[in-house]
């Protein structure tokens, strides 16, 4: 069976491009991927999202997505897609099982996933003690000493979300100055309980069955720092979903897919780019959710092009 339209991914970009596509007739598969949901997932309050006046969890949010996808009929795997073959006209993907679907359109909703320091020590403690939520995790570190590694606007607010559990924050920060926004450093600095270690990278986070400290290097000194803490948290950034695209999407050095400008539209015909799998600039999720609409648009005009109604 060839599909019309296939969805791979399930953040907000994915369930708006599937609510749209199954009101065109589409009749919609989406995969949703590892975490579905996506990032929302490991969110608390989401304030931002226009048409919730007092706000709603992130969580939440995703099911009220899903239940309005599905209200449509769109059909929903939870499976992960791990390869694909876009030589066209029709569009091949598999999923982890080795299993093909077929399609005329595809939309890509992948979104990013966080960034880790790739270190050992940071691998083998990963989940004891080791995070890259501190909304999600912060929790079992209250009245704990914790870490943060970065220095943008997520480890900024990260560190100052953490600032309300436990007694002392320490960021980790690799230059002397932060990348974050103005007002999330002042947040920060004002902080009484963040300490910030300057031009300082991680060398090791230590423990044996959970996390006991982190040693730290001055970079321009050399001198080594072992802090004690219990929790370690990873805020350096994201890194886009694509990595099964990279032999047939335009994307940039760091993965990010480049539609053709204006458009959801990718240099292959009947593949369609949405959310922030192509947006590194402003990732909300009411800007993924638009994109995700895009996307489903331009499928639907893509078929009725190529004579699939
Ligand atoms: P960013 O890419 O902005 O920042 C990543 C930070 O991690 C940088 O300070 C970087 O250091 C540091 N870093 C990267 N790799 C390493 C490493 N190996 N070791 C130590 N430090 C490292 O990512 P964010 O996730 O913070 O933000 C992404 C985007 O989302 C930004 O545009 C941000 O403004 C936005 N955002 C907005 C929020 C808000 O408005 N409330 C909240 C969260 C994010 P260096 O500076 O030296 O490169």
């Amino acid at each position: 069976m060839i599909h019309k339209c296939i969805i791979i991914g399930s953040g907000p970009a994915g369930y708006t491009a599937a609510i749209y596509a199954a009101r065109a007739n589409l009749s919609p598969m989406m995969f949703t991927g590892p975490e579905p949901g996506g990032q929302l997932m490991i969110t608390t309050e989401v304030e931002n999202f226009p048409g919730y006046p007092e706000g709603v969890q992130g969580p939440q949010m995703m099911e009220d997505f899903r239940q309005q996808a599905e209200r449509f009929n769109t059909v929903i795997k939870y499976e992960q897609i791990s390869k694909v073959d876009f030589t066209g006209p029709v569009h091949k993907i598999w999923n982890e099982a080795g299993e093909e679907f077929q399609a005329h359109s595809i939309i890509i909703s992948t979104g990013a996933s966080a960034k880790w320091l790739g270190i050992d020590s940071e691998k083998r403690l990963l989940n004891k003690g080791v995070s890259a939520c501190a909304v999600c995790d912060g929790f079992f570190f209250r009245n704990l000493d914790v870490a943060v590694v970065g220095a943008g606007d997520t480890a900024a607010e990260e560190a100052s979300y953490l600032a309300k559990l436990s007694p002392n924050v320490h960021m980790i920060v690799r230059r002397d100055e932060m990348r974050a926004s103005k007002i999330m450093q002042d947040r920060v600095k004002n902080t009484k309980n963040i300490t910030i270690h300057w031009n300082s990278e991680t060398e090791e986070i230590l423990g044996g069955d959970d996390v006991t400290g982190v040693r730290i290097r001055n970079n321009k000194t050399g001198e080594l720092t072992e802090i004690p803490v219990k929790g370690f948290f990873v805020a350096i950034g994201h890194k886009p979903n694509t990595e099964i695209f990279k032999d047939w999407l335009e994307m940039d050095e760091t993965g990010y897919l480049i539609p053709v400008a204006g458009t959801s539209r990718t240099k292959v015909p009947g593949v369609f780019v949405s959310g922030d799998a192509q947006d590194k600039v402003y990732r909300q999720a009411v800007t993924a959710a638009g994109s995700g609409c895009m996307a489903a648009l331009d499928a639907e005009r893509y078929l009725v092009s190529i004579g699939i109604h």
